[in-house]
């Protein structure tokens, strides 16, 4: 490729530095419509109703919509909007709003801004063109957008758009679910149901409400968005088709929490800036294990907010790298040969007073809890492994999971030393003698407090206790967290309210005795799921197997889970899903991935065809035209070694012709498979692998032929220049 040197990054910089510098403090949250505002704007007896129904999860009576409406107008429009929407989540795994200016005719040609409260508890989006997978079919329903009252209301800025956003679910109107956030907020609700009754029966009097919390590390590449634009493959499916590997990785390992190039630095900054004003808590940054990689982190929030606001983040990220000239990547794998991007879900569950109930406590009741809810944990995941692995499949992540890539497509946990070495003791019934000046006697039924050091020390499990939360390395990094954490709610619902079953039935007059004996039991079920080992070794996953761990290393083997009676009961019980809003799941996923292979295919086909060849063809003119210009001015046998290269160059070009057209066929055939699973099994194991396959040869022409004639950007130049 010619190469330009990028002029547009300096110029930037120094516009950049006359910005005014506030403290987090005075901007925090002032793009929502957040408390203070509201007790600013409301009327006291409006302000004190609204928080009541947000607390009790209420309907809001019309004349408090009205005014809660008028009053969120008036802010949004004296911050400059225009216009509003209902902001959403449908199955596409993107958010999607419609928007609305806030105009209506008074008179003749003349007109004010309105906003009832009708408008702000309930929108209408034409809601035929979202993703379904067989709902509206069904019940020929149109779907409706409600306001989601514990989610604040925001101003989102767009270029020089300003838009009034309302937090909302997606819901047809016979009422299922179209969304991730509607399934999000029932589990919230069962984990609540569940803890609160465990919580009372072991003795808790002071507890209202429990909590699920999420705090998710986003993962990312940034990389030049010229670079970017020059890759069909970038722009169209996330990830680089092809590009040989650089000649230089990750290996010397200098990039990890290395220092902040001044660009990204300056991204970095003004992507906090943004999410600061949309009260969005970001802690921390740095730069990740491969080149060109990088993480974000915010203070972990309620599950709920926090799936919104990482939804949001991933949009800011977006649009504040494009004022960059850079391309933020969310893509689970942008290039192959180092590692891909992941989002580390780290979720708890914990009380409105402030009891974390994965935190091992100091005392032997908050010990206890600490074990009984941890037991809740450690059998959820052991259960439903199959179900919690579905909830991170997608075409995307299959790149990370079951490939030779942290976390294996396993799920395992991991404990750390102390806390495995426990409940080892206590499954054979023996006290803890203080073997290890930190652990003492469980007689007391007492447990060290386990530092942070001992237990994260173990990278390559996909679900690690961490302390006093677990950490589901499992998702991918372009996900929403929705999901995954449903399913982490939902399970561990389940799996306390069996426990508060058998506490029941065992009877309570002797508490400590009875959850000792049923933390028993349950640890002979859930053992094989804890693993403290090397999660990439060749031996885990044999281990695993002897086990009978699940192993689904594909998309659409992982998908399955959903079609079991299994997950039908389980998210029926609860609420969280009916059978036809679990299938709708199923069948979205199932062709999202089908169609995420097409789209691969077809763009790798072009690239090759349009880009590559054409390229390879001059190069193989010129090479002919060297050799036939040389011939008979130096000896035979120079001549010949030479004609062997161009052999090896029309070799090549000839093999990617065939296997282009034998992609082509394989598509076309996977296309016309009616049935959706067998669709997704033949892309996954027909078009896929050809692809992979074909990858090979090109990025081996890539290495060997002329720089000047390569039509794109290669692996170093977008990695390393930045
Ligand atoms: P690391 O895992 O990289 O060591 P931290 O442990 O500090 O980093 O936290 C990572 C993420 O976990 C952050 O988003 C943080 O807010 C979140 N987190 C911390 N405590 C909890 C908790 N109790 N529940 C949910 N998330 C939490
Ligand atoms: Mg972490």
């Amino acid at each position: 490729m010619k190469r330009e040197v990028n002029t547009k990054v300096r110029r930037l910089f120094l516009e950049d530095d006359d910005k005014d510098r506030r403290p987090i403090s005075t901007f925090f949250g002032e793009y929502t419509f957040n408390r203070k505002v509201m007790e600013a704007k409301l009327p006291r007896s409006v302000y004190l109703k609204l928080l009541s129904c947000i607390e009790e999860n209420s309907k809001l009576d019309i004349d408090t919509a009205n005014a809660v409406a008028h009053a969120m107008k008036e802010w949004a429009i004296e911050n400059g909007a225009t216009h509003f929407a209902h902001w959403f989540q449908p199955l596409t795994g993107a958010t999607a709003e419609k928007h609305d200016s806030f105009i209506e005719f008074v008179g003749h040609a003349e007109v004010i801004e309105r906003f009832s409260g009708s408008q702000l508890v309930q929108g209408e989006p034409d809601a035929s063109s979202f993703p379904s997978g067989g709902i509206r079919a069904t019940f020929e329903a149109r779907g409706y957008t409600a306001w989601d009252m514990s989610s604040p209301a925001f101003l989102r800025k767009n270029g020089s758009a300003i838009t009034l956003c309302i937090p909302s679910a997606f819901i047809s109107y016979t009422g299922e679910a179209l969304d991730k956030k509607t399934p999000l907020l029932r589990s919230i609700r069962a984990v609540n149901h569940s803890a609160m009754r465990l919580l009372k029966l072991i003795g808790n009097t002071t507890s209202k409400k429990v909590f699920a919390n999420c705090g998710p590390e986003q993962e990312y590449f940034c990389i030049d968005r010229e670079y970017f634009l020059h890759r069909q493959d970038l722009v169209l499916t996330g990830r680089t088709l092809l590009g040989a590997a650089p000649a230089k990785g990750q290996e010397l390992e200098d990039q990890y929490f290395g220092n902040i190039k001044e660009r990204i630095q300056s991204f970095m900054h003004e992507l906090d800036e943004e999410l600061f004003k949309l009260g969005i808590p970001a802690k921390t940054r740095h730069n990740e294990v491969a080149p060109a990689q990088f993480e974000i982190a915010p203070i972990f929030e309620e599950a709920n907010i926090a799936a919104d606001h990482n939804q949001l983040l991933m949009d800011t990220m977006k649009n504040v790298g494009r004022r960059h000239n850079l391309a933020v990547l969310l893509h689970e794998k942008p290039f192959s040969g180092i590692n891909g991007s992941g989002k580390h879900l780290n979720w708890s569950i914990g009380t409105d007073d402030g009891i974390n109930l994965l935190n091992p406590g100091k005392t032997p009741t908050e010990n206890i809890q600490f074990l009984l809810f941890l037991t809740a944990v450690l059998k959820a995941v052991h259960r439903h492994a199959d179900i919690l692995r579905a909830s991170v499949a997608h075409s995307g992540n299959d790149h990370r999971l079951g490939a030779n890539e942290a976390p294996p497509a396993i799920i395992s946990v991991f404990l750390g030393d102390q806390l495995s070495a426990i409940l080892e003791s206590i499954e054979k019934g023996e006290s803890i003698k203080a073997t290890d000046a930190a652990i003492i006697d469980l007689g007391l039924s007492s447990l060290p407090l386990l530092s942070k050091d001992n237990t994260d020390r173990n990278r390559t499990s996909p679900f690690a206790f961490t302390g006093n939360k677990f950490e589901f390395r499992a998702v991918g990094a372009s996900q929403s967290i929705s999901f995954p954490a449903t399913v982490l709610n939902l399970i561990v619902a389940e799996s306390i309210d069996e426990l508060a079953d058998k506490i029941e039935k065992k009877g309570t007059s002797d508490l400590r005795k009875t959850i000792f004996e049923i933390i028993r039991e349950e640890i002979k079920e859930f053992k094989p799921v804890i693993f403290g080992g090397d999660n990439y070794s060749e031996e885990w996953h044999k281990e695993a197997e002897k086990r009978g761990l699940p192993n689904y290393k594909t998309t659409p083997e992982a998908l399955k889970a959903y079609n079991t009676e299994k997950a039908k009961k389980l998210f029926d019980k609860y609420k969280v899903l009916s059978e036809v809003e679990l299938a709708s799941r199923y069948h979205i996923h199932l062709e999202k991935y089908s169609k995420n292979i097409d789209i691969e295919s077809n763009a790798f086909y072009n690239m090759v065809s349009s880009q590559i060849l054409p390229a390879a063809y001059i190069f193989q003119g010129n090479i002919a035209s060297s050799i036939n210009q040389i011939s008979g001015l130096v000896s035979d046998n120079i001549v010949d070694s030479q004609r062997i290269f161009l052999e090896k160059i029309s070799s090549l070009i000839v093999h990617i012709q065939s296997g282009l057209a034998d992609l082509k066929s394989r598509a076309e055939a996977a296309k016309r498979i009616e049935d959706e699973q067998e669709k997704a099994d033949v892309y996954c194991a027909s078009v896929k692998t050809k692809m992979d396959e074909l990858r090979k040869l090109v990025d081996e022409l890539e290495t060997i032929m002329d720089d000047e004639l390569w039509p794109m950007p290669k692996y170093w130049e977008m990695l390393f220049i930045l």
